[in-house]
């Protein structure tokens, strides 16, 4: 039987990054190194393959964005549909790998694993964790335990949901993982342990499966902060058609933001500034046209409001998508 194929997916980010020697570890330029030079970088990587590799962009990762998401997830459905491919890894940058992964997890038709990796040190760098990363990331893709997953982000040995991911730290390479819900599994030694799986809808079962070129709604964050001027909220929400609120604590929303809110008529979400923990429901949300994000971070409801304001919703409707994915 022919051994399918791992397609590596370059999209640039640290991981293809060069700085001028082995001691610059913050200071470089990401995505200067193609897919194909990484591969052959990484002592052992063969007899993981075959590979095969597609360079969809070498930018840093802070140049992502919605038209570039729309046109990833439509590779990735492209490719899963061949039945030579058993597994995706697509490195990537890790200021935004969140971000890309969570929106990946929700529009992408696949039941083979869909693995993100990347770095924190430069290629060039003294104990470069690209390598490592990558050789984990196709050991995760080779495993039967990673498939109907949803997409996955290695790290640094760890293996961790999409939906729940996050980048923690601003330099340490143990960066990526939930302050709070920990990680769902690691890969040691070749062998992969997964510990928990997602419970929220995903990849397959998602209402939000991507089949053509979409242009997506803007929406826009606000993250509140001591004496805001609240005409920020009215500015941001001009130019968008969702918004979300990045309130204090437990998504606490001062008395003028409330007021300007209620003049805001686009659909509202309340999260929190912190990015861990969730925003449950308060008895004036309804009543202030608000909804409530639950776990999800600023960036990654933005992302879910994106994909459901692609048509009109209800409130309810959007209720009901914010308590599944
Ligand atoms: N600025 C880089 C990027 O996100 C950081 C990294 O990859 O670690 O592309």
């Amino acid at each position: 039987m022919n051994v399918k194929k791992i397609m590596i997916i370059g999209t640039g980010g640290t991981i293809a990054g060069t700085g001028n020697g082995a001691s610059a570890l913050t200071e470089y330029r990401a995505g200067s190194i193609g897919v194909e030079e990484l591969i052959q970088a990484v002592p052992t990587l063969e007899r993981y393959g075959p590979f095969e590799s597609i360079q969809f962009s070498n930018i840093d990762s802070s140049e992502m964005s919605p038209y570039r998401w729309v046109r990833l997830a439509l590779l990735i459905n492209d490719i899963a549909k061949r039945d030579d491919i058993g597994g995706i890894v697509i490195t990537h940058g890790t200021d935004t790998m969140e971000e890309t992964a969570y929106f990946l997890h929700l529009t992408v038709d696949v039941d083979i694993p869909v693995v993100m990796t990347g770095s924190m040190r430069p290629a060039t760098a003294l104990s470069a964790d690209g390598p490592v990363n990558l050789l984990q990331a196709v050991q995760v893709a080779r495993s039967e335990s990673a498939k109907g997953q949803g997409v996955l982000v290695v790290m640094n040995g760890y293996i961790d949901s999409a939906r729940e991911v996050a980048k923690l730290h601003t330099t340490e390479v143990g960066t990526f993982g939930n302050a709070q819900l920990g990680h769902m599994g690691c890969v040691q030694n070749g062998k992969v342990y997964l510990y928990y799986a997602p419970c929220r809808t995903h990849t397959k079962d998602s209402e939000f499966i991507l089949r053509e070129e979409v242009e997506l709604p803007s929406v826009g964050i606000v993250n509140l902060y001591g004496g805001m001027d609240t005409e920020i909220l009215t500015m941001v929400a001009r130019q968008s058609q969702g918004l979300i609120v990045g309130g204090f604590g437990h998504g606490t929303l001062p008395q003028g933001v409330r007021d300007t809110l209620k003049k805001i008529t686009i659909p509202k979400v309340r999260s929190s500034r912190i990015g861990n923990g969730i925003v449950s429901s308060n008895s004036s949300d309804i009543k202030e046209g608000l909804i409530v994000s639950d776990s999800l971070s600023p960036v990654k409801a933005r992302i879910l409001l994106m994909l459901a304001l692609q048509r009109e919703r209800s409130r309810e409707d959007l209720e009901r998508i914010f308590a599944r994915y």
